[in-house]
């Protein structure tokens, strides 16, 4: 028997849950791109999430997923062989790495493995080695979402400012934006990129590039007429926002969210909540692992991401829990991504639990509830007491 008829819960890390205000928002007719309500809408979208994202910095919109925001920023950042420095903690950043080789970078990747953060003194020797001060950025991953590391961004800054190194800090927080808490004008973060599917709790379909003036003067000088960050971000049209036609439906549905974390009472109270609900999901999974093969990929609760949690179980246990929850009971929770290869057997003990965006505690509770029940459905061993730990934090004021 099934018991999954309902509203189904997608629980994986992005695209995120769209609220229904975000969907009404954009179930309307096609608007005017010349004027009127949506010409309007935009000029009050850019402090929004300049707000969200803690930063005066200029913002260049794109009609594009994250992948496209990562080449937006690489191609306004680098000319053909300038040196980049990666500092890889999973699967995103070495991605975003690629796409700067791709324009012709030439990347060094110093790579952290699969379950911790960087490595501040690591970093801090390879910048000291660049005598020549030939690294042009440092470019890294605020939240690895295939891992479920969240790295020291602000240390990450003070490293390349004891080194007195001038190269420009660059941060994908595609998965962290409005979750964690991430500061980009605090921590000297010159580039930031993001996108609309995840903690902004809007279809996938919008890139943003947030970037500071050390970023502006540095622009290269062959970014393509479409990625150019410099009219997007300061348009004598309104078609240049955009580099052609709005993506109307998109700004309507990020209006709606931005709403609604104000209406929260701003990013600081979002971020809360998200810290309350990742902790109640790492109550529960450390109980099950009290008695059981489930273990919680990042050790360190101080560098665990608020948004997603990489998990690993074993065997094929990963595969046959994610096909129960979603058969059973209607929670779709997320593959395990970059943890083992997809033709290997070890890929199917690994799975993640997104928790970003539009997430409150009766949805964690309710994701934890279905997977206790698959661990006793399919006798996976496990530790006691999970639901009760996991009720425990959220009862907390
Ligand atoms: C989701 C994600 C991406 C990729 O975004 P797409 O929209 O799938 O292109 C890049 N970086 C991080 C950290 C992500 O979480």
């Amino acid at each position: 028997m099934t018991l999954a008829h309902g509203r189904p819960y997608l629980a994986i890390p992005g695209p995120s849950v769209v609220p229904d205000r975000v969907l009404n928002a954009m179930h309307i007719p096609a608007p005017n791109i010349y004027e009127g309500a949506l010409v309007e809408t935009v000029a009050g979208l850019i402090p929004d999430l300049q707000a969200v994202a803690r930063t005066k910095s200029n913002l260049a919109i794109y009609t594009c997923n994250g992948h496209g925001a990562w080449e937006a920023a690489a191609s306004n950042m680098i000319r053909s062989g300038d040196k980049v420095l990666v500092l890889s903690t999973g699967r995103f950043a070495a991605g975003w790495g690629e796409v700067f080789a791709r324009l012709g970078a030439e990347v060094e990747t110093i790579d952290f493995g699969n379950r911790a953060p960087i490595d501040l003194a690591r970093v801090e020797a390879a910048l000291r080695a660049d005598s020549a001060r030939a690294i042009k950025a440092v470019v890294t991953v605020h939240v690895d979402t295939a891992t479920s590391v969240r790295n020291d961004i602000a240390g990450l800054r003070a490293v390349i400012d004891a080194v007195g190194h001038p190269a420009l800090l660059a941060v994908d927080c595609i998965a962290s934006l409005a979750v964690d808490p991430f500061e980009m004008d605090a921590w000297g973060v010159d580039v930031m990129v993001a996108a609309s599917q995840k903690g902004l709790m809007t279809p996938p379909g919008l890139g943003f590039v947030f970037f500071n003036a050390k970023a502006a003067a540095a622009k290269s000088d062959t970014a393509s007429w479409y990625w150019d960050w410099s009219p997007r971000a300061n348009p004598s049209a309104f078609y240049e926002y955009f580099g052609g036609t709005a993506p109307t439906h998109h700004l309507l549905g990020l209006r709606a969210a931005l709403d609604m974390i104000a209406e929260e009472g701003g990013v600081e109270v979002v971020w809360a909540r998200h810290a309350k609900l990742a902790r109640a999901a790492w109550a529960a999974f450390e109980a099950w692992g009290r008695g059981g093969p489930l273990k919680i990929n990042i050790e360190d609760p101080a560098y665990r991401s608020h948004a997603v949690t990489a998990l690993r179980i074993g065997g094929d246990d990963g595969t046959r829990l994610r096909r129960w929850v979603e058969q059973k009971a209607g929670v779709t929770l997320g593959i395990g991504l970059g943890m083992a290869e997809p033709d290997d057997p070890a890929w199917h003990g690994y799975f993640r639990l997104g928790h970003m965006g539009h997430l409150n505690a009766h949805m964690m509770l309710g994701a934890l509830g279905v997977i206790e029940a698959g661990l006793v459905a399919l006798d996976i061993p496990h530790g006691d007491g999970a639901l009760a730990a996991a009720a425990k934090v959220v009862a907390e004021a």
